[in-house]
């Protein structure tokens, strides 16, 4: 029986568990994947009934070392707070500073992170299926510095791009930098602006993918775009968006009236959570019927 399951706060609208279980009947696997809701330290202090639970990250951290569990993936807000219980951390998931896939390998309770390997799988695809030349790289122009964002530089930058990030926050897009720059033995330069017209009029000739890593635009504010207003897509660059709800964004719609080609995140859901399975199981499940579990709101 295959154990497997998803730390985080809130996870009960997670669609992760009805991929992973689909993986699994399609392979005739017996297992079931849960979600594991684990309340992050600052709400446990509070209110008073609550004070006394059991440290829930070390519980599930024990389920998986006995065996109980073969493995989990882990979603906000604990993709750092599990780092302390690990006793060894891939090295994606070293630089980038997350993790979002656990289990025991060689007798090692281990962290890994397939957002990264996952974005560069589905962006690799989907750039070759609009026509895009992958392998001539080029400029990269990343939207926001948050969590996601670090999977992003690390997977743009290992691959060869030259990567700018571009955030309302110009502080923590620079600590990106710093980060990256000392980490990934990538040759590759990586730099920073603020995410407005007038710091990225003057070089947005030269991007040839855009991927937006915020939430703006995202179900329920559908309406906004993070896309600077007043500032002209690079015309022959291919947009990435992260977000997969809506399927169709409105900076997606920008793109594509702009007559780039586009893509949602559905496809980097659907590997990051393949890539974990096959960590867990060592068998490569089909995307296809994990694509088909995710709910309709995508509109594929
Ligand atoms: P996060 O850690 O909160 O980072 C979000 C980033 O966006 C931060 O830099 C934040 O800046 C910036 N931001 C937020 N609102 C903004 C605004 N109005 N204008 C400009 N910048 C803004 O979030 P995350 O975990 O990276 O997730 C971001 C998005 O990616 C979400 O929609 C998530 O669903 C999606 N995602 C998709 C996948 C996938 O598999 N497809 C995987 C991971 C994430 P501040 O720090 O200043 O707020």
């Amino acid at each position: 029986m295959i154990n497997l399951g998803l730390i985080g706060w809130p996870v009960s609208h997670s669609i992760s568990p009805l991929m992973h279980n689909a993986a699994l009947k399609a392979l005739g696997l017996q297992g079931e994947y849960r979600a594991l809701p684990v309340l992050p330290h600052e709400l446990r202090d509070f209110p008073d009934e609550l004070r006394d639970l059991p440290d829930e990250l070390a519980t599930v951290m024990q389920r998986i070392r006995s065996g109980e569990l073969l493995g989990v993936n882990v979603t906000i807000p604990h993709k750092q707070n599990v780092l302390p219980y690990l006793d060894d951390i891939a090295e994606d998931a070293r630089i980038i500073g997350a993790v979002n896939t656990i289990c025991m390998k060689d007798g090692k309770l281990t962290g890994f992170n397939t957002d990264a390997p996952g974005f560069l799988t589905d962006l690799t695809q989907k750039m070759l299926a609009a026509g895009h030349d992958v392998s001539a790289h080029g400029s990269a122009l990343v939207l926001g510095a948050g969590g996601s964002a670090r999977a992003v530089v690390r997977a743009l930058s290992e691959a060869g791009w030259q990567v700018h990030i571009a955030a309302r926050n110009l502080s923590q897009a620079r600590d990106l930098v710093d980060h990256f720059t000392q980490a990934c033995s990538t040759q590759s330069a990586i730099t920073a602006s603020l995410l407005d017209a007038k710091a990225l009029l003057p070089q947005i000739a030269r991007f040839r993918l855009v991927v937006n890593t915020t939430p703006v635009g995202m179900t329920p504010k559908t309406w906004f775009s993070p896309w600077p207003e007043g500032l002209a897509l690079p015309g022959h660059a291919f947009l990435y968006d992260l977000i997969y709800n809506p399927a169709e964004t409105l900076l997606i719609r920008q793109a594509k009236e702009a007559g780039l080609a586009a893509s949602n995140g559905l496809g980097m859901l659907v590997e990051q959570a393949a890539l974990a399975f096959e960590i867990w199981t060592g068998i490569r499940p089909p995307r296809e019927v994990m694509v088909a579990a995710v709910p309709e709101f995508t509109n594929r």
